[in-house]
């Protein structure tokens, strides 16, 4: 009875996989990466925005600056390349990990 229950749980990791990569691709989601080959999936606002992540817990804050990414979009254009998408991760260390707050 166990191992069936581990074989639906990687059925249902892969349909996910399969789920997320249909969403990436009609633009409903979007995946952004933050290095490390770790990727944050979040819905798609439609709203450039950076990210603050904790390099030793991984943690990751959505920053809600609006991101102009005009400049890039010209850069890339002044370069010969069509404008995709872009991002900004801002690493830092959290409250927790740097210990310096109440623990
Ligand atoms: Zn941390
Ligand atoms: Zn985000």
């Amino acid at each position: 009875m166990k191992t069936v229950g581990q074989d639906s749980v990687n059925a249902n990791i892969s349909t996910v996989y399969r789920a997320l990569s249909n969403l990436l691709e009609v633009g409903l989601i979007t995946g952004t990466s933050i290095g490390g080959g770790r990727i944050v999936y979040e819905f798609n606002r439609g709203v450039a925005h950076s990210h603050l992540v904790c390099r030793d817990c991984g943690r990751v804050c959505d920053v809600d600056w609006p991101v102009s990414t005009e400049q890039y979009e010209n850069y890339a254009r002044s370069q010969g390349y069509s404008y995709l998408n872009s991002s900004l991760v801002i690493f830092g260390r959290c409250p927790k990990c740097s210990g310096g707050g109440h623990r």
